[in-house]
């Protein structure tokens, strides 16, 4: 283990927490170098990690980073909990896992003009409750209540009511070396703050999202005002109508007649669809949009049952409230999914679950040619996954395609998730997000291989997190780097390009 032992221990010492295992059991006082981080709910090949660290502020953050000896990287989590894509574990073996957890401050919150700033530990539930009789209230997503509001911003994560990158105003980003830069805008030291979204000149920003480029140590996290009526209409619709639906769905859409992100779920065991639309603003807008809204179903005969707010759709009542910026209805739904908590989904020896995210056009012909996809790959390969349709704006749904299986299934599970890749791709559909085994970067590698020389030179972070497989080490057990890192001894080196933040 050589170098990579002794700085490890060295840290255990300092950190003066010990390293933790997969699962979050600390171990105090004994370096537990070489374990791995556990089971995910993936069913993901386990990743071996060199060790987890799990510092307790920035400025531990900034030294750990900039002490990493040769030959070992580092990878960035914040709380871990990308189930479905490979929860807590790094995409490559070998990698010191860097958790963020503890990093729980919310620094500033801004209800006058709605912002905060957010450390990575800070979960959706903490911000949630922070702003609980305030005018401003978060984009909730509906995962856990303990997942973070950082973690799943950087993944282009999709929120009730948008994409969560459009969240993001400014990031603090720790570079390679130990540098830490702030981008976009930030409150100044009076507590001002524009929660304006764009940079001036160029956008780095979203160099830091789906990226290996640096480790994200806070951002600054648009809110949304408070609706003061909120309606939410459930259509429901039978399989041979989908295309159809979906196609007056999306002119409803169009005409500002819901708004947030529009949610079709397919009824398991039925032919039914069911959509589920949010009206809100004012509440008497929200109460006239909410019946005009239903009188427009109505009339176009597509839809079987048009009802607001039904009182006996436990869903509905958990989107209304994720709608409105609460996701403490997600806890109940995580543990009868997985019959484990948030704390123990990854443990559980019975139940798994992945996820397959491409993004489509709004249109009925392609969600109805999507749904032929995901059944025929159902039936090859034996396994049974869900298309939740996610319209995120008047032209583009992220299709969530999830499978839950008995981990005895995995093999059949994984192989289906590759097949749904291909006949994805075939169809020019490509996910929005990405799993551990399939990391890809759209971008033209030789732009993506020199920012990342830009960024961390030495090639210290998260090797592999959107990787395109002709710039990244390859993946895989055969392939897999040795012991602490890929080997590279690259000096840690000063980026002259960036400067300290203030
Ligand atoms: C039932 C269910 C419902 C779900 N619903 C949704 C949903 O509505 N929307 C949605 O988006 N997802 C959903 N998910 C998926 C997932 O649970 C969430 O996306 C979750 O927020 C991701 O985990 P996390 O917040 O702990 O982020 P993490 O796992 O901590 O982070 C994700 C990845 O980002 C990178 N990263 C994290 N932090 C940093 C950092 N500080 N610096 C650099 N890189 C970093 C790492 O590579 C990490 O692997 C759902 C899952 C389930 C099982």
């Amino acid at each position: 283990m050589g170098d990579c032992g002794d700085w490890v221990r060295g840290w255990e010492h300092r950190l003066g927490l010990g390293l933790a295992r997969a699962g979050g059991a600390q171990r105090g006082g004994q370096a537990d170098v070489g374990t791995d981080v556990g089971t995910d709910v993936g069913g993901f090949r386990t990743r071996h990690v060199a060790a987890t660290l799990r510092p307790g502020t920035v400025e531990q953050v900034r030294q750990i980073v900039a002490s990493v000896p040769p030959g070992v990287v580092l990878y960035p989590i914040s709380t871990g909990r990308n189930w479905g894509l490979g929860s807590r574990q790094p995409v490559a073996d070998g990698a010191v896992v860097l958790d963020l957890g503890r990093l729980q401050r919310v620094r500033h919150l801004d209800t006058g003009v709605g912002a905060a700033v957010v450390e990575p530990g800070v979960t959706q539930g903490a911000l949630a409750a922070r702003l609980d009789g305030t005018p401003y209230m978060l984009n909730v997503t509906s995962s856990s209540a303990h997942t973070s509001v950082v973690g799943n911003a950087l993944e282009r994560g999709v929120g009730l009511r948008r994409q969560r990158c459009e969240d993001v105003a400014g990031l603090e980003v720790m570079l390679a070396g130990g540098r830490l830069m702030r981008l976009g805008n930030w409150p100044d030291e009076a507590g001002r703050l524009v929660p304006y979204r764009q940079e001036l000149g160029p956008g780095l920003m979203p160099l830091f999202s789906q990226s290996n480029f640096g480790v994200v140590t806070a951002a600054v996290i648009r809110l949304l005002p408070r609706p003061q009526g909120l309606r939410l209409v459930r259509l429901a619709f039978e399989a041979p109508r989908l295309a159809a639906a979906v196609d007056e769905l999306r002119h409803l859409m169009q005409q500002r007649l819901i708004s947030g992100v529009l949610k079709i779920y397919p009824r398991p065991r039925t032919t039914e669809f069911r959509a589920y639309c949010c009206v809100d603003g004012d509440a008497e807008l929200a109460e006239a949009a909410a019946r005009l809204l239903m009188r427009r179903a109505r009339l176009g005969r597509l839809f079987n049952d048009v009802c607001a707010d039904p009182g006996d759709d436990p869903l509905a009542e958990r989107l209304r409230r994720c709608l409105g910026g609460d996701p403490s209805l997600n806890e109940p739904a995580i543990q009868n999914m997985f019959g484990a908590d948030a704390a123990g989904v990854d443990a559980n020896p019975a139940r798994g679950f992945l996820f397959f995210l491409p993004v489509l056009p709004f249109h009925g012909a392609a969600v109805a040619r999507a749904h032929e996809l995901v059944v025929q790959v159902g039936e090859q390969s034996g396994t049974w996954w869900r298309p939740t349709v996610n319209a995120i704006s008047c032209d583009v749904i992220d299709l969530a395609i999830s499978c839950r299986f008995p981990r005895a299934a995995t093999g059949a599970a994984h192989q289906a998730l590759d097949l749904l890749h291909e006949r994805f791709a075939e169809a020019g559909w490509r996910p929005y997000r990405l799993d551990i085994d399939h990391m890809d970067a759209g971008g033209p590698p030789d732009v993506l291989r020199r920012l990342k020389e830009t960024f961390d030179p030495a090639a210290v972070l998260a090797p592999g997190r959107y990787t395109s497989p002709a710039t990244g080490p390859a993946l895989g057990p055969a392939t897999a780097v040795p012991e602490c890192g890929p080997g590279a001894s690259v000096s840690q080196g000063d980026d002259p390009v960036m400067s300290p933040a203030p």
